[in-house]
């Protein structure tokens, strides 16, 4: 089955354009004028919005569509500012938005402004086709996720919890982008995230003066904590959407890969594998253990006293269903005694996907792509689904985008020359569309 040829007033690749064209660079965000021109599309439209803030000039944009009532209402959310830019190197200037090689280029083309526009748009033309929505439909628009998101989802989940009443569901960042893995085109569907988990350690030793020579002082120990944390990984965890996940893929594969992925679940050679996969299992490890990464070290003031402490800074990363708890023991075991771990921060997450539209959505991508394989994927960073997680929602990652092969989607996000194909933006608004009828 194809999607129906329409002709659309509304193009995601034109308003992708004009989106970039606002530098909302975060820090400060800035996303007022962006906000303001979306506000525009959709009251040109003849629809209803609103508009809140936290902090003057950063607004957050709700706007509603009325649905039969038969499902809960369906909410779209994606965020409009983006990182920086600062010390990289562009084939074109990252605000100018510029169609060429038949890409759109720009800061925020794939994170997210992209998948705004596909967002939009498909909730544009539902408006305009009249489209039979099953239930009502919420579209928000918000500043400040690459920053915690104070003044974004953090903000409307604490201060206007009531506008998401009844919705139980939502459409948003990352996922069902094309990936090549192994020989098929796969579309990992984001339902869940790992849960950040700040951490801080100090190392202790003896300290003295800098003019003699301590062979098993706090420098030894240090390097040997720091070798331990970057070398040793954590227990291997298979969660559930994990395995649906390995599943998925490896059974994509021909023989012999489809049997040496599905090793991948096997406790006792999961890290083997990995180490066989090269760069595609960086990701996969972030799905399958706990992780802690030391992001500073923080030591000593002068050049002739050693210190007598060494304070170091952790990220951590907790799969679903654990908590710091575990994380704090898997590290303890790995470095051992000597040093003293304290969590700073825990952003707790669900537990457990709920999968309900799982279904849904990856039939509507098997129709956009008969070759493609669909799968459910656990995030290794966070995205704003996890403010809307604690008023019970389960956000999907639903931008699709099908990219061709030799593009590398992760390795754009956040890096120079960031870009999206066009007609990949429309093959993901008609995906959102289907979806909007069939919630
Ligand atoms: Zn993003």
């Amino acid at each position: 089955m194809t999607m129906p040829e329409i002709v659309h007033s509304y193009v995601p690749a034109n308003i992708l354009q004009r989106l970039i064209r606002f530098d909302t660079t975060n820090p400060p965000g800035n996303e007022a004028a962006c906000i303001a021109y979306l506000n525009g599309l959709l009251t040109e439209a003849g629809i209803a919005t609103t508009l809140l803030e936290r902090e003057p000039g950063r607004p957050n944009l709700i706007a509603r569509l009325a649905g039969r009532g038969d499902s809960p209402p369906l909410l779209l959310q994606g965020h409009v500012d983006v990182v920086t830019t600062a010390g990289q190197q562009w084939r074109y200037p990252p605000f100018e938005g510029r169609l060429a090689e038949g890409m759109i280029w720009g800061r925020g083309a794939l994170d997210m402004k992209g998948g705004v526009a596909m967002l939009v748009t498909a909730f544009l033309r539902a408006h305009q086709e009249e489209l039979n929505l099953p239930g009502d439909v919420i579209l928000a628009l918000m500043p400040d996720e690459e920053k915690g998101s104070a003044c974004g989802a953090k903000f409307l989940v604490e201060d206007h919890a009531g506008l998401f009443a009844g919705v139980r569901y939502a459409l948003g960042e990352f996922g069902a982008v094309s990936t090549q893995i192994g020989l098929r085109r796969c579309y990992p569907i984001m339902v869940a995230e790992r849960q950040y988990c700040g951490l801080r350690a100090i190392v202790r030793g003896p300290g003295g003066h800098g003019s003699i020579r301590q062979r098993e002082g706090i420098l030894t120990r240090l390097t040997r904590v720091l070798n331990r944390i970057n070398m040793v990984r954590l227990p291997v965890h298979i969660t559930p959407v994990t395995r649906r996940f390995v599943e998925s893929f490896s059974q994509a594969q021909p023989f012999p890969l489809n049997v040496l992925m599905a090793q991948l679940l096997n406790p006792a050679l999961t890290g083997r594998i990995l180490d066989l996969v090269g760069p595609m299992g960086t990701a996969l490890e972030a799905m399958l253990y706990n992780t802690a990464v030391v992001t500073a070290v923080h030591g000593g003031d002068g050049a002739n006293v050693i210190p007598s402490e060494v304070e170091l800074r952790l990220d951590g990363r907790v799969l679903p269903g654990f908590g710091p708890a575990e994380l704090l023991a898997e590290l303890q075991a790995v470095v051992g005694d000597g040093v003293a771990f304290e969590v700073v921060t825990f952003e707790p997450g669900p537990a457990e996907p709920d999968m309900a539209l799982f279904g849904m959505l990856a039939g509507i991508l098997r129709e956009s792509d008969p070759e493609g394989v669909p799968m459910p994927m656990l995030i290794t960073g966070v995205t704003d689904g996890r403010f809307f997680a604690q008023l019970g929602i389960q956000t999907y990652g639903f931008t699709p985008l099908k990219l061709p092969a030799d593009m590398n989607f992760t390795a754009l996000l956040h890096a120079a020359d960031e870009r999206v194909p066009a007609e990949a933006l429309e093959f993901g608004a008609r995906a959102i569309y289907t979806a909007l009828g069939r919630f």
